[in-house]
């Protein structure tokens, strides 16, 4: 039973219940110092906690003095007991945590939103700690636009494809990788996006907390050297640099291609556009690359 006043014989306040609907609650990516008071008092007042890892989560509930149902909630029993979950949303509240940092990224539970939601259950977020916004903090590159890459396949064919996906985007890259697979990682980083600035963070929020910087095949050959780092790891890479000038010799060979397919006026109207180059001197250009040549 919830008790709304304080216990007569123990003083202690007693906790309400929680309004139904999913909690989604981020924790702690190493230091439990960084459990925000809203999230201690969302698992405190949670009827039931869906846990990635019970005995992870059971370990952060008892560093909070907490005792709470558990129900396991990963990607092997996802799909079977997110039912059970959504219908228990319309009279219960239940919190979703993963093993640390912040539910659904890189971690399940992007598909209990949803059905809660398309349920018209109510969907609260706690946020709070995730390692690639910290990485992101550390590393010292761009942060006004970056890429969240999570983690990258592990065979080199599959990480080489997904790299040259990425490799044109203008924006810091950040992604999730494991100590025995970094330096193949970096190497294949510097191979398929070019020499670019980079951080390895490591152990954020933990005592060995470290951001390592250089270009990405420096940091290779560091890694490679040095064995497989301990601990946890976020890479964070730079954006490509500025894009090389457009020269004369680029912007006729696309208005010769566009003058196959349209006339000198909307040809010089798309090359403008595609290029950044100025439409009126390119309609001159079209007209004298369509003059027959003399002579
Ligand atoms: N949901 C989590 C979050 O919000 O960051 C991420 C979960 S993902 C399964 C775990 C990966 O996050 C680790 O393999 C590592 O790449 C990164 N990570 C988690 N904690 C970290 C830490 N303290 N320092 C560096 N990286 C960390």
């Amino acid at each position: 039973m919830w008790l709304r006043y304080p216990c007569r014989l123990c003083h202690v306040h007693p906790v309400e219940p929680l309004p139904p609907g999913l909690y989604i609650v981020a924790t702690p990516i190493g230091n439990l110092g960084d459990l925000s008071t809203r999230a201690r008092d969302v698992l405190a007042r949670a009827d039931l906690i869906a846990v990635e890892d019970s005995r992870v989560t059971g370990g952060l509930l008892h560093h909070l003095g907490l005792k709470r149902p558990m129900q396991p909630y990963h990607d092997h029993n996802a799909d079977a007991v997110r039912p059970g979950l959504v219908a228990r949303l319309g009279q219960e509240a239940v919190a979703l945590v993963s093993d640390a940092g912040t539910p659904l990224i890189s971690d399940p539970g992007y598909k209990l939103v949803r059905e809660a939601r398309a349920a018209g259950h109510a969907v609260v977020t706690i946020p709070g700690p995730c390692a690639a916004v910290a990485a992101l903090t550390l590393a010292g590159l761009p942060t006004d636009r970056f890429l969240f890459l999570g983690f990258l396949p592990s065979k080199a064919g599959a990480r080489a494809t997904a790299i040259a996906e990425v490799s044109g985007v203008r924006a810091t890259l950040v992604l999730y990788e494991s100590g025995p697979r970094l330096a193949a990682c970096l190497s294949a980083l510097a191979h398929g996006l070019g020499d670019r600035e980079a951080a390895v963070t490591r152990e954020i929020t933990k005592h060995f907390e470290e951001a390592v910087t250089g270009t990405l095949s420096t940091l290779a050959t560091r890694y490679a050297g040095t064995g497989p780092p301990r601990g946890e790891i976020v890479v964070v890479v730079a954006p490509p640099g500025p894009p090389a000038p457009i020269s004369p010799e680029d912007g006729d060979v696309a208005l010769a291609e566009a003058l196959t397919r349209l006339s000198a006026a909307r040809a010089a109207g798309e090359v403008a556009k595609r290029l950044g180059l100025d439409r009126r001197l390119l309609y001159a250009r079209a007209l004298a690359l369509k003059e027959p040549a003399q002579g």
